[in-house]
């Protein structure tokens, strides 16, 4: 995910006193990006006029990713229309839409050598088709210029807009089609005061209605006040729109405006919850405390294209 966040929910910030900030257990820290990769791919993305997930959510795992080359592009600018309780990015009046975006993307992914990219981006509720013409130019120049990098993309919720925009992007034919639901039902008032739990759900069933051979991909952050059994729902729910993939993170508060950290969950609890999503049916589980949408993206792409093709075998006798 980009970050677990899909930059697609608006604000739960206001001006009440917030707890102080908690230390981080040793199981989140991680080191400073500092590396020759991290820098190639810095300067990349900037020759290019590229923003990055990685950098715009603040993601801890930006150290490890840019060493591999591995970013996550944020296409349509760098200022969202919504501002989420949880997520870093800049919010505002968004800039014209570059368009040189979409084959800078490209020229990104070639450069690098990428054999799996995540695009993802800010709300552009401002934009008639909520960016979702964008999202298909950018896959469009992929399979011009790169066409054996496979291509996953993590949306927004296109409000007011769904079925249209994800009929034009399910046409482009992405390998994957990301949509995270970040946290359970009853935190969304708070967490996703503008979006509808019941939307995203729809909106991963629509992906999967529109075309069964797109893998579909949703996360949630954990530690936001959660119970448990809210989150058994959550798998449930995404399993009853057939998601392939769930991914579970540790949500980390960016700055002390943003809603509070509750728990720190433990990566012995992130087991317990990754083994019950395998017995609920998931083709590819992600959970761990740094597990972000984008995380390790290509490999665990590959493992849920072999899960499918077994158990078709499977299926088959
Ligand atoms: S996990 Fe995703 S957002 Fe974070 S640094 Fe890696 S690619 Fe970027």
């Amino acid at each position: 995910m980009g970050a677990m966040n899909d930059l697609s929910t608006p604000v739960g910030r206001d001006d009440a006193p917030r707890a102080p900030r908690q230390r981080k257990p040793d199981w989140i820290r991680v080191k400073a990006p500092m590396s020759e990769g991290y820098n190639e791919t810095r300067k990349l993305m900037r020759e290019l006029n590229l923003n990055t997930v990685c950098e715009e959510a603040a993601c801890p795992n930006i150290g490890e990713c840019w060493t591999k080359k591995h970013a996550t592009v944020m296409i349509l600018g760098d200022v969202c229309t919504r501002a989420c309780a949880f997520c870093n990015v800049k919010t505002g009046m968004p800039r014209m839409v570059d368009p040189m975006e979409p084959e800078n993307t490209a020229v990104a992914a070639a450069k690098m050598g990428l054999q799996h990219i995540v695009i993802t981006s800010v709300d552009r509720d401002d934009l008639p088709d909520g960016g979702a013409g964008q999202f298909v130019k950018v896959i469009e120049a992929l399979r011009r210029t790169t066409p054996e990098t496979t291509i996953e993309i993590l949306t927004p919720d296109f409000r007011g807009k769904m079925r249209e925009a994800v009929e034009a992007i399910c046409e482009a034919g992405p390998d994957v089609y990301n949509h995270n639901l970040e946290t359970v039902p009853r935190l969304y008032p708070t967490i996703r005061p503008g979006a509808r739990y019941y939307a995203s759900l729809r909106l991963l069933e629509e992906v999967k209605r529109h075309d069964p051979l797109i893998f579909t991909k949703s996360g949630i952050m954990l530690g936001l006040g959660e119970q448990r059994l809210e989150v058994h729902q959550v798998m449930d729910d995404m399993r009853s729109a057939d998601v392939d993939f769930i991914t579970m993170g540790q949500y980390l508060q960016p700055t002390p405006k943003h809603a509070n950290v509750e728990e720190f969950v433990t990566p012995k609890a992130f087991n317990a919850y990754g083994s019950i999503a395998r017995a609920k049916g998931f083709l590819q589980v992600a959970s761990s405390p740094l597990t972000r949408s984008s995380y390790h993206a290509g490999e665990d792409f590959e493992q849920m294209r072999k899960a499918r093709a077994e158990k078709l075998a499977r299926q088959k006798g």
